[in-house]
């Protein structure tokens, strides 16, 4: 119960930004902020170390991951690499009228969730559900079990997570800092769902791929910025 509860506490804190990225996670330290011995965050350390959000060194002990540039370029080729193929799979085959109205309505939403020109947290809120439901929707219309699983895998290895959260961070700065690129990221929604609609699977697939290419550009920016700041 004690390492559940102190590893959960701890993956809690890496993923808000709590412990840094390179942060030296002390066993002693832990302890005493949480309020337990020293065995349950032993352990709970060691489970964060082979979820990999976490670095060992021997004699040196653990360390938050510092995620690199390149991790970020191989995760969301993955990724569009995964979607892409699902675009191609849908557009190849006539495709159901519920598809169609699920992936207008998700169209609907983020037009709607991005008209205003102040955007407020809710705003992003409001965006990022509907991304993970067009997606959502593209990976589930392909019906190939594999990808499916896969990508149900994919989106909850922790880096990627903590890289998401990355992605869709103000960090203390207006939330319209993100309005440029999101609405770039919903035009390409918009000519995705019109590829699929008109079995277009070639133009499909390639607009997919583009799409998290350009995201793990916008990452990687943002990561090199932050260092340099
Ligand atoms: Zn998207």
């Amino acid at each position: 119960m004690k390492i559940r509860v102190a590893t959960e506490e701890i993956r809690d804190r890496i993923m808000q930004n709590i412990y840094e990225a390179g942060s030296h996670l002390q066993e002693h330290e832990l302890a005493d902020e949480l309020g337990v011995s020293r065995t349950p965050i032993r352990s709970a350390l060691n489970t964060l170390h082979k979820e990999g959000l976490l670095n060992y060194f021997p004699k040196r002990g653990y360390f938050v991951r510092e995620e690199s540039p390149d991790e970020v370029l191989q995760a969301w080729t993955f990724r569009g690499g995964m979607e892409g193929l699902a675009c191609k799979i849908i557009a190849g085959v006539e495709a159901e009228p519920s598809l169609e109205a699920r992936l207008n309505e998700c169209l609907a939403f983020g037009d709607h969730s991005l008209e205003p020109d102040d955007l407020t947290l809710e705003n992003i809120v409001n965006y990022r559900k509907m991304n993970n439901d067009f997606h959502g929707t593209i990976v589930d219309a392909s019906g190939n079990i594999f990808l499916i699983e896969t990508m149900n895998r994919f989106k909850n290895i922790p880096v990627y997570v903590q890289l998401l959260e990355k992605y869709y961070s103000v960090e203390g700065a207006s939330p319209n800092r993100l309005l440029p690129w999101l609405r770039r990221m919903h035009d390409d929604h918009h000519r995705i769902a019109d590829a699929i609609i008109c079995r277009q699977a070639q133009r499909a697939e390639a607009l997919m791929i583009e799409h998290h290419y350009f995201a793990s550009q916008y990452i990687t920016q943002r990561m090199t910025r932050s260092e340099s700041e």
